[in-house]
């Protein structure tokens, strides 16, 4: 029997959800969909300093918008230091660890030399043979872990210690990569990790490996930044008596000056376009194409990406983000969603916008046609909203320059011709109104030996029915408004003629 898939995504509640990030979670969703595997959300919130209940609850909600649901979790490391402490001791016992007193001061200092002289900053090994075995024993002689809430203390030289891995210093480590295939680490270069801090609080390199341990991950999927952690990750690995597991690091996310996405190339988080309106399949379809291809496809269903998605076609190379090819995505999807689908989706841009009062219902059919006009040329959730603000609002305004182009003392008899024969009408459809503005230009050019065409009609129409200049087809955008409120604009803008 195979092994079942188990893969991970472990973000550190420091920050909303950040694109990277979510393109991590998505390729892990992705892989364990398509292996039938299990999906776990761990929350890395060992450092408690920056890390907040806020951001555990953004980047929760994120995923759920996204719809990368997981099987098991979230689980927060903050839960597990009973179960990091029981490791550390065993590594401690084993001599594989050790206290280390050296005074922060001093290691800031050294640190500046190295930095000075241009030399990798490494740990000295001072505290390495000095303590060990007997440093624990004297622990375990005075049951000073427990007393001390977790603390490491020396109470001979009353100094606080962290807890150091023993690294090899000889050799090499090899992290092989699923996409990369093999890097070699030296292990020379290789630094005697800090895995307790004098605070008790477990550190990164460490925690992730019991954890990955316990969680029985099959496969670690994370952005390459994390790929010189990883030798040092194998090496704890070993010396806790595990196999590793496959190693995947993803390309990075590169800004359009190829420089690593960050804030300077504008939003990042998956928030953000989540409030700009976008829609979040397309926001994961552009998401997986960061660094996954299939041909030349570039939209894809959720089911497409799950049956189709591998990770031998994941890229080498780093992925450059481009905002216009995601708002391109993102009015694709609007254009391929349902107009019913689309109502639930802008509702709450329309009640942000204050487009719809909180409480004030609106007719789900009738917005649902008001929809159909606009999909076409509507890029985010955002414009769609605005745009239905005209056909949802009592009365429009207008923008002055249209305005003053448009509603002007030659329209007046033209408007309120249509104005009549409107309120006659019985069928108030887009082609009947059509044929109606067709005779109203065709009468008035017999008349009057002018000769109109049906945007000399059409402009001021629109001016008075929207505001603007710009709208879908002016038939279509009576039909959705309705007779009655039609009449009512065309009064408006004939009244407003008059006040010139
Ligand atoms: N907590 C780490 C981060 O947010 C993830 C580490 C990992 O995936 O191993 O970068």
């Amino acid at each position: 029997m195979t092994e079942k898939i188990r893969v991970r995504f472990a973000p550190s509640p420091t920050g909303f959800l950040h694109i990277g990030g979510a393109r991590t979670a998505l390729f892990n969703w992705l892989y364990a969909k398509h292996n039938k595997g299990s999906f776990i959300l761990r929350i890395e919130d060992t450092d408690k300093s920056r890390s907040t209940e806020e951001f555990i609850e953004a980047i929760a909600d994120d995923m759920k918008w996204l719809g990368l649901d997981w099987d098991e979790g979230p689980f927060r490391q903050t839960d597990r230091f009973d179960v990091y402490r029981s490791y550390i001791n065993r590594l401690i016992e084993e001599d594989k660890a050790y206290y280390c007193y050296c005074a922060p001061e001093e290691l800031e200092s050294k640190r500046k030399e190295a930095m000075a002289q241009r030399r990798p900053l490494k740990y000295d090994g001072r505290c390495r043979n000095i303590e060990g075995r007997e440093t624990l024993h004297h622990a375990k002689q005075t049951g000073r872990q427990e007393q001390t809430g977790g603390q490491a203390r020396d109470e001979r030289q009353g100094k606080k210690a962290v807890v150091r891995f023993k690294m090899p210093q000889k050799g090499q480590t090899v992290v092989d990569d699923l996409i990369r295939g093999k890097v070699v680490f030296e292990n020379e270069q290789l630094d005697d990790l800090i895995i307790m801090r004098s605070d008790g609080a477990p550190t990164y390199n460490f925690v992730v490996v019991v954890d990955d341990v316990d969680m029985k991950i099959t496969h670690v999927i994370r952005g390459d930044d994390h790929l010189n952690n990883t030798p040092k990750q194998i090496q704890l690995y070993d010396a806790l008596g595990y196999p590793v597991p496959k190693f995947v690091h993803l390309p990075m996310i590169l800004g359009s000056d190829k420089a690593r996405l960050s804030k300077r190339h504008g939003a990042t988080s998956v928030t953000a376009y989540h409030k700009m309106g976008y829609l979040p399949d397309a926001l994961v379809n552009y998401l997986v194409r960061l660094g996954w291809s299939y041909g030349d496809q570039e939209v894809f269903s959720k089911e497409e990406l799950i049956n189709y998605f591998s990770l031998k076609n994941v890229g080498k190379a780093a992925a450059v983000f481009n905002p216009e090819k995601l708002l391109w995505l993102n009015s694709q999807y609007i254009i391929n969603t349902s107009s019913e689908k689309l109502v639930e989706l802008v509702m709450p841009f329309l009640v942000k916008e204050k487009i719809v009062g909180k409480e004030q219902s609106v007719n789900k059919e009738w917005l649902s046609k008001a929809i159909v006009t606009l999909k076409e040329r509507s890029k985010t959730l955002i414009e769609l909203a605005n745009s239905l603000r005209y056909y949802i609002a009592e009365e429009v305004e207008y923008n002055e320059k249209a305005k003053i182009k448009h509603l002007i003392k030659e329209n007046k008899k033209l408007l309120v011709e249509l104005k009549d024969h409107l309120a006659d009408m019985v069928d108030f459809s887009a082609p009947e109104i059509e044929k109606v503005f067709k005779s109203i230009i065709k009468d008035y050019n017999i008349k009057f030996g002018t000769n109109l065409r049906l945007g000399d009609l059409a402009q001021p129409v629109r001016v008075a029915m929207t505001g603007g200049t710009e709208s879908p087809g002016i038939f279509e955008v009576l039909e959705v408004v309705g007779r009655e409120k039609t009449l009512k604009r065309l009064e408006k803008a004939i009244q407003t003629i008059e006040t010139l």
